[in-house]
C-alpha cells in the first residue's frame, strides 16, 4: 500500500493549485444560521472550476506527472466530475487525457468531457469490466491512471478546499462534508486535525448507501451494491484502502441523509443563496440540518462539493412539491 498523505501533501497541493484552482467563496445564510442556531460557513466548491471539488486533485495528480508520463497521458474512468476533472487539468497541463465512460452515460457529461479535449472511450458496464479494461488500455497506451479517491495526490488535493476554509473563518466546532469513496473527507481530515484539532467531522452519504458508516463501525472496508439514490456523485460500492484508513483515523462519525432531505437542502441553496448545488453536493448540509447533532452556537462549516447536474432534472427536483 502507498504512504498515506500527510497535511504536508495538502500544503505542497495548494502551491500547485495556486493560479489554477478557484480559492472558492466561504458564504454565509442567515436562514442558515438560524434554521440551524448556530453560525454557519459554507465552502462553495459548486463554484470551483468545472463545477465541482474534484479539479483540486486531479489537477495536483496530473502536476506531479513525470516528463515521460505527461508525454504519454492519462487514463480514468467515470461518469461523473472525476472525468471532467481529468480532462481540464490534463488540458491546462498539456497531458493528453482518455476517459473512459459507460455507454449510457449522460450525453451532457460526455459533451463536457470531450469538450475539454479529453478522448471519451465508451464501454458496456453490463458485459465489460470497468477496471479491467481501463488497466488494459493503460498497459497497451502506457497511461498513467488516475482513480477518482484512492490515490495520495488525489486526497491530498480534495484536502485543500478545507484548508482554504478553516484559513479564512479560523477554528470550527464542526465540519460536514459529501462522502462518496472519500477523497474529498480524507483530504478534509488531514487538514482539520492539522489547522483545527478540535473540530467534529463528519462524512455524509446518502442513506440508501451507507457503506462507509458500516465500515466505519466494523473496523474494515464493507461493499454493498450500487446504491440507488439522487446523489449520484456518492454511488460508490466501498470506500478506498487508503482513504479509509485515513477516515478511520481522523473522522468522528459518519453520517447519512435521505433523498428528500437533499432535494429540500437543493431548494434552500436555491431561493436563499441563489446557488446550483447538485443532490450529492447537499448532503453536508442536509445532516447539519436533520442529523440531530446538538449544534446550537456553534461554528459550522459544510462543504458544498459541486453543483453540476442537467439543468431539466434539476427544474423537475426543485419543482416537485414545491413549498
Ligand atoms: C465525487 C464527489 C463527491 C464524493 O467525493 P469522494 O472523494 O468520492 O468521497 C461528493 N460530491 C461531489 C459533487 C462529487 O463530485
Amino acid at each position: 500500500m502507498p504512504q498515506l498523505p500527510t497535511y504536508d501533501d495538502v500544503a505542497a497541493a495548494a502551491q500547485r493549485l495556486q493560479g489554477q484552482a478557484h480559492r472558492t467563496p466561504v458564504l454565509r445564510s442567515s436562514t442558515a444560521d438560524r434554521l440551524l442556531g448556530a453560525q454557519v460557513f459554507f465552502k462553495c466548491e459548486n463554484l470551483q472550476r468545472m463545477g465541482a471539488f474534484k479539479f483540486r486533485g486531479a489537477y495536483n495528480s496530473l502536476a506531479k506527472f513525470s516528463p515521460a508520463q505527461r508525454k504519454a497521458g492519462v487514463i480514468a474512468f467515470s461518469s461523473g466530475n472525476h472525468a471532467q476533472a481529468i480532462a481540464l487539468s490534463a488540458r491546462l497541463l498539456g497531458i493528453p487525457a482518455t476517459i473512459l465512460m459507460p455507454l449510457d452515460a449522460p450525453q451532457a457529461k460526455m459533451d463536457a468531457t470531450r469538450g475539454y479535449g479529453g478522448e471519451v472511450i465508451t464501454f458496456d458496464r453490463y458485459t465489460q469490466d470497468r477496471e479491467q479494461l481501463t488497466v488494459q488500455l493503460a498497459a497497451e497506451r502506457g497511461l498513467t491512471l488516475i482513480p477518482p479517491f484512492d490515490h495520495p495526490d488525489v486526497m491530498a488535493g480534495q484536502g485543500t478546499a478545507a484548508k482554504e476554509l478553516l484559513e479564512e473563518t479560523g477554528p470550527l466546532d464542526a465540519l460536514f462534508v459529501p462522502l462518496g469513496g472519500g477523497g474529498l473527507l480524507s483530504g478534509t481530515a488531514l487538514s482539520v486535525r492539522a489547522l483545527a484539532p478540535q473540530c467534529k467531522l463528519y462524512g455524509v452519504e446518502p442513506e440508501a448507501g451507507n457503506d462507509g458508516q458500516q465500515s466505519l463501525r466494523a473496523g474494515r472496508i464493507i461493499d454493498i451494491p450500487t446504491p440507488k439514490t439522487l446523489a449520484d456523485g456518492a454511488q460508490t460500492q466501498h470506500l478506498g484502502k487508503l482513504t479509509f484508513e485515513v477516515i478511520r483515523r481522523d473522522a468522528d462519525d459518519i453520517l447519512t441523509a435521505s433523498d428528500a432531505q437533499l432535494v429540500e437542502a437543493m431548494r434552500f441553496f436555491a431561493e436563499r443563496m441563489k446557488m446550483v448545488v447538485e443532490p450529492t453536493g447537499c448532503l453536508g448540509f442536509a445532516a447539519a440540518r436533520h442529523a440531530g447533532l446538538p449544534l446550537a452556537g456553534l461554528r459550522v462549516g459544510v462543504i458544498v462539493s459541486g453543483g453540476n447536474v442537467d439543468l431539466a432534472r434539476y427544474a423537475q427536483l426543485i419543482g416537485a412539491n414545491a413549498s
